[in-house]
This record gives C-alpha cells, structure tokens and sequence, in this order.
C-alpha cells in the first residue's frame, strides 16, 4: 500500500528478514532491541495470516529470540504482543508482532507482564 509505513521502509532499516517477513528495529524502542516482526504482504491482522505465514513467523520469532539474546547477555526474559485493532492500541494498521527484550530490574515489579495493557489490572 502507498500510504503505509511497513511497505515502504527503506532498505537499509531492514535487519533480517526470509520470504515472507521482514525484522526491523522499533523506532521508538521500549526497550534497547526492540524489534518488530512484519509480514511482507500489507495485511492489517495477525488473524488474517496464512498458514504459511504463521509458520514463517514463528521461525522468524524463533531466529530473532536467539540473536538478540546471543548478542547481548543482559537480556533476561522477552515480551511477545501483538495490538491487533485500534481498540486493542494498534497504530500501524500493516500486522506487526512485537519482539521486546527485558533485563532483569529494568522495572520495580514486572508481575503479569502483558497484563499491563490495562495498567490497573497488571498485578494480580
Ligand atoms: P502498534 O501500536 O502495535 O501499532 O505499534 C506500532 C509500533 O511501530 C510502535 O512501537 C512504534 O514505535 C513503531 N513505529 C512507528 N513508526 C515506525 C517506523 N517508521 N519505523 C519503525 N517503527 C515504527
Ligand atoms: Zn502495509
């Protein structure tokens, strides 16, 4: 699509990728590392992936795991999410899946993880 950011990144953004997906670096990283995983195809769902694609990916998110936790041994846990529709936080309307590194510390209480996307609701 013309108008969307993931199907017009330039080259040189790109740090992985295999047929069907590409891995960059957020632009606005949570954590240092945060990488996105993007389906090559402009499709706005993680739902509406193929199956050749779901499979692609979790490849890729196996592959990216591993390299970023090889090169840099401060990471001690990973967060893996997906906004899927603008009431779910989703601002890139191309499916994405977020790859984000965690460190021992680099919050107080980190309890429930994901849960947070309801912040009053994280601990439990
Ligand atoms: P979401 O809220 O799941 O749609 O996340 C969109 C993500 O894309 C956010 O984490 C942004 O920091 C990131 N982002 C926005 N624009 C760019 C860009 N041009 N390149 C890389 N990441 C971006
Ligand atoms: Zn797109």
């Amino acid at each position: 699509m013309t108008d969307c950011i993931f199907c017009n990144l330039e080259a040189s953004r790109i740090e992985d990728e295999n047929n069907l997906f590409l891995v960059i670096k957020d632009l606005y990283p949570v954590t240092e590392g945060h990488t996105l995983i993007i389906p090559k195809r402009h499709v706005p769902s993680f739902f509406e992936l193929f199956e050749e694609e779901q499979s692609s990916f979790l490849e890729m998110l196996h592959s990216q795991k591993e390299k970023l936790a090889s090169m840099d041994q401060t990471i001690t846990g990973f967060n893996v999410g997906i906004n899927d529709g603008e009431d779910a936080g989703q601002t890139v309307m191309h499916c994405h899946i977020h790859l984000i590194p965690r460190r021992n510390g680099d919050m107080e209480n980190p309890m429930g993880g994901v849960r947070g996307v309801i912040p009053e609701k994280q601990s439990y």
